[in-house]
């Protein structure tokens, strides 16, 4: 059996002329855990041309959700930016990554650090009925140079606490933390900036972050998780791995090409 399969293009959203998300039927025989990646992409001069994508969609939604950068000269997605309704993709078959919390050990409170479209996987992870199971509090915290980059703001705002079966859990213990650092906002700066300075403890009204009750997931620029894992690692927190669950687990939201 191939390790790449189709799916169709069911709805494009361009978000800023940088970014934009689209949503794919799923093979029902695809399984995947929140915050899981998968390899998609398009057939491009007769041979299939991937890259690694954050699953974004819940485990229990029919249709695959995913946010996407688009790079002008980017062999991928100068293409895939053209995307419409209708068009088939390719999807690899086997969802992995470390964005999960058995990597994690037990906590109190489950941190979500984001830039850019390192938010994809949360946003799979925060509707997600296991994780308020595991944990009291998720703190979603998402960084963007400008405010409209902040994808799915309304949605995580708006939408999920009116969610059906999760709206409850998300009032009571999701707490959203935007920042912009390249244009005025409420909250402004790199998330390492704000935990160091104490801001983010301080507007959450949380203790600082600690190894002993708090978990953390990472996922940004090569920059921001370079930044984030000198400051976790400063207060102790070690990074978990499936050998060895920790206190934290790191993603890139891309690689350096
Ligand atoms: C584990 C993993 C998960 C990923 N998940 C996503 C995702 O959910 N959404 C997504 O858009 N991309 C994601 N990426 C990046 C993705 O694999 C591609 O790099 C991206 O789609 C661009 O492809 P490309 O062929 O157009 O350009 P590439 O040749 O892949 O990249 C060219 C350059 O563009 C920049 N770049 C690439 N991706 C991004 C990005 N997401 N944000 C900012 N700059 C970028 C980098 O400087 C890179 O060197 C992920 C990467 C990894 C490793």
């Amino acid at each position: 059996m191939s390790h790449i399969t189709n799916a169709r293009v069911t709805a494009v959203e361009h978000l800023t002329d940088r970014l934009f998300s689209f949503t794919t039927t799923r093979d029902p025989g695809l399984r995947f855990h929140s915050g899981q990646f998968i390899m998609l992409g398009l057939e491009v001069n007769g041979r299939p041309l991937l890259r690694a994508y954050s699953i974004a969609s819940a485990p229990y939604e029919d249709e695959l959700g995913f946010l996407s950068i688009k790079v002008p000269d980017g062999p991928l997605t100068s293409r895939l930016q053209h995307l419409r309704p209708g068009d088939e993709i390719l999807l690899g078959r086997k969802p992995t990554g470390t964005l999960v919390p058995e990597l994690l050990e037990p906590g109190e409170r489950l941190y979500l650090f984001a830039t850019g479209t390192g938010l994809a996987p949360f946003l799979s992870l925060i509707r997600d009925p296991d994780i308020y199971a595991r944990f009291e509090q998720i703190v979603l915290v998402h960084g963007c140079r400008h405010a409209a980059e902040l994808a799915f703001r309304r949605m995580i705002t708006e939408e999920l606490p009116q969610h059906e079966l999760l709206g409850a859990e998300v009032c009571a213990r999701l707490r959203y933390v935007p920042t912009v650092t390249r244009e005025p906002f409420p909250t402004r700066g790199r998330i390492d900036a704000l935990i160091e300075d104490g801001r983010l403890a301080a507007m959450l009204d949380l203790p600082p972050l600690d190894p002993a009750a708090d978990r953390a997931m990472l996922c940004g620029s090569p920059a921001m998780l370079a930044s984030l894992r000198t400051v976790l690692e400063a207060r102790g927190f070690a990074e978990g791995s499936h050998a060895s669950p920790g206190q934290f687990v790191v993603e890139r939201a891309f690689a350096e090409r």
